[in-house]
């Protein structure tokens, strides 16, 4: 689908109040450089300070505001602002100034060569906690997705249009927008990006989001992996143990052979608990299949077709 507009800005934003306006600024300055047709979306995520009424008092026809009724998290505003876009490069970033507009262009020109460009807080100015539990999790996620960028979470980022229709962003997986977007085959690229603290607001994230973050983490690693054939996983479990439930089973049967009694013995207990469990894992795959199987989710994406007008990228 062609699209009306060069670029898009998406900036989820939650009590923020005292940033939108100087931000707006910011971001029209630097894209005014640059002659493209744009917009800037700002969704207002449910705010209870003044941010709405912040932005009301621009008046700008390249704005556009979305209020939503509560405060559903950074994942349904970005994912909202992803279906109204109307451009043709789409770029998120966080509406509390830390994040550098003047950096947009440098975005545009590496979204030439990727489907995705995602920001590195190189020299990140938050707390140290924030900074070490954050390290702990990009290095896991790099080993698990084997994606090899060095800031999953960064709020800055650029895509071309179709990246963004084609990912499903819901819960809170803009954690790992550019898992979803690697595993659909999409090229990621990486820029340094300049990380300025925050100086009014509040962080709206604290020590909770390490727990969810590690969470959605083995729930992301799954759905990559497994969602296709949950038997996969499940069934090679079950088998395992079924396997060495037997081998227990099969030595104790041996011994009773033997004259021995068994009656008694723990691993007669554990042999046939791991059959039973065994059992179980195998089912549970089965079913899972059977989930999968019901629900058409097609998972590919066609980059060329000869019927419709290529894209104009
Ligand atoms: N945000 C949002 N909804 C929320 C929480 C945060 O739209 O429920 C926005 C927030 O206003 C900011 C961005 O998401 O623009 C990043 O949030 P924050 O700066 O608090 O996160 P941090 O930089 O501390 O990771
Ligand atoms: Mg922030």
């Amino acid at each position: 689908m062609s699209k009306k507009l060069d670029l898009s800005i998406i900036i989820p934003v939650y009590n923020e109040e005292e940033n939108v306006i100087k931000l707006y600024q910011e971001i029209t300055k630097s894209i005014s450089l640059l002659s493209l047709t744009y917009e800037i979306i700002f969704i207002d995520d449910g705010s209870t300070d003044g941010t709405f009424e912040k932005l009301r008092t621009i008046n700008d026809k390249h704005l556009r505001i979305l209020q939503f009724q509560r405060n559903y998290g950074k994942a349904a505003a970005l994912s909202c602002g992803f279906k109204e876009a109307e451009g043709k490069y789409i770029i998120t970033m966080d509406g509390d100034l830390q994040d550098d507009p003047k950096e947009i262009p440098i975005f545009l020109m590496n979204l030439k060569h990727y489907d995705m460009v995602s920001g590195w807080k190189f020299q990140r100015k938050d707390p140290v906690s924030k900074r070490f539990f954050s390290n702990i999790f990009n290095k896991l996620t790099q080993v698990l997705t084997g994606i090899k960028i060095h800031d999953f979470n960064c709020g800055y980022k650029g895509y071309r249009s179709y990246v963004v229709q084609n990912i499903h962003v819901y819960a809170e997986f803009h954690r790992y927008i550019p898992v979803l977007a690697h595993w659909k085959g999409y090229t990621i690229g990486e820029i340094k990006v300049d990380h300025r603290p925050r100086m009014y607001g509040k962080s709206k994230y604290g020590i909770e989001r390490i727990l969810k973050g590690f969470l959605d983490l083995i729930t992301i690693t799954f759905l990559v992996s497994y969602k296709k054939r949950p038997l996969h996983i499940f069934g090679s479990m079950g088998f395992f143990l079924c396997f060495s439930g037997m081998v227990i089973c099969a030595y104790l049967f041996y011994l009773w052979l033997t004259g021995i009694k068994i009656g008694e013995r723990p691993l007669l207990m554990l042999g046939i608990l791991f059959i039973i469990i065994g059992v179980q894992f195998i089912s549970l795959g089965l079913i899972g299949e059977l989930v999968t199987n019901t629900k058409n989710n097609d998972d590919y994406i066609i980059k060329y077709d000869s019927s419709k007008p290529e894209m104009d990228f």
